[in-house]
């Protein structure tokens, strides 16, 4: 694998994709032709050199915490959460190694035969050797969800930053596609995402990339082009940090 060329800022990202995203316009489920999009982004980034590993979430499929689940206990409406980001997992795989992109899926939850079970050495050995990493199942405990499993996964693989991929191109100060009015934040410290309960993701994934000093890098993934523009310091998006100043 070449080395990334230095005008990318990270040479090692974990890139978040929620199950959402992987549903494009439908109303549910995985829409094919955006899990190709995001392959693509992802496998362009890759040849260049920069390593690559990929937590996706499943609630394209199914939540523990939804009306779906009913009045099913939550650890097992959980559990059939962490499955469903498998199947979206292995979508992913697919797409990518479609294109000629070497992949591995591991997963939290033991299931031999469809994925390697998560085994952290092995997982940083697949980066090094420039195969893109998928993580799937989360953290592989009910009660947490996949954004828990991409701040676990980015701290262990020793990540310079965790890419969150979602429908819009950062953190705004309310919903931008409900209030005209809201602006969106350049840089973002991680004590006012907490503080000012702004929905970047779980409290307690923002409490351990703090914890990490990992910076949480949000943007649009719809766009064809921005992963690489992130990467490399171009495009919108918002960084959240330590330092950043208070917004
Ligand atoms: N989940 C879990 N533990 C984990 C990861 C996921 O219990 O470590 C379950 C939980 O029910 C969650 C579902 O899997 O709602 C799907 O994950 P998530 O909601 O994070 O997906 P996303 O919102 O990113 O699509």
């Amino acid at each position: 694998m070449p080395d990334a060329p230095s005008e990318f800022r990270y040479k090692r990202v974990l890139l978040k994709v929620s199950g959402e995203v992987l549903m494009g316009d439908q109303p549910y489920g995985i829409d094919m032709k955006t899990v190709a999009k995001v392959a693509e982004a992802v496998a362009r980034v890759a040849r260049e050199g920069v390593e690559i590993c990929l937590v996706i979430g499943g609630g394209n499929i199914f939540r523990g915490l939804s009306k779906a689940a009913g009045d099913m206990e939550r650890a097992t409406a959980d559990y059939m959460g962490m499955l469903a980001t498998v199947m979206n997992a292995l979508a992913m795989q697919a797409a990518l190694e479609k294109i000629g992109v070497q992949t591995r899926v591991q997963s939290a939850l033991t299931m031999n035969a469809v994925a390697e079970p998560y085994v952290r050495r092995r997982a940083l050995r697949h980066l090094e050797k420039g195969r893109v990493v998928i993580f799937a199942a989360g953290v592989g405990a009910p009660f947490f969800t996949t954004d828990s499993g991409a701040a676990l996964r980015a701290a262990e693989m020793g990540c310079d930053a965790l890419l969150k991929g979602t429908s819009v191109d950062g953190v705004y100060t309310a919903d931008p596609k409900k209030d005209p009015s809201a602006t969106r934040y350049d840089t973002l410290s991680y004590h006012d995402v907490l503080a000012k309960d702004l929905k970047v993701m779980d409290a307690s994934a923002i409490a351990l990339m703090r914890d990490s000093g990992i910076p949480i890098v949000v943007f649009s993934i719809r766009e064809p082009g921005t992963l690489r523009k992130t990467l490399t310091g171009k495009g919108t998006f918002t960084v959240i940090t330590s330092d950043a100043k208070s917004a």
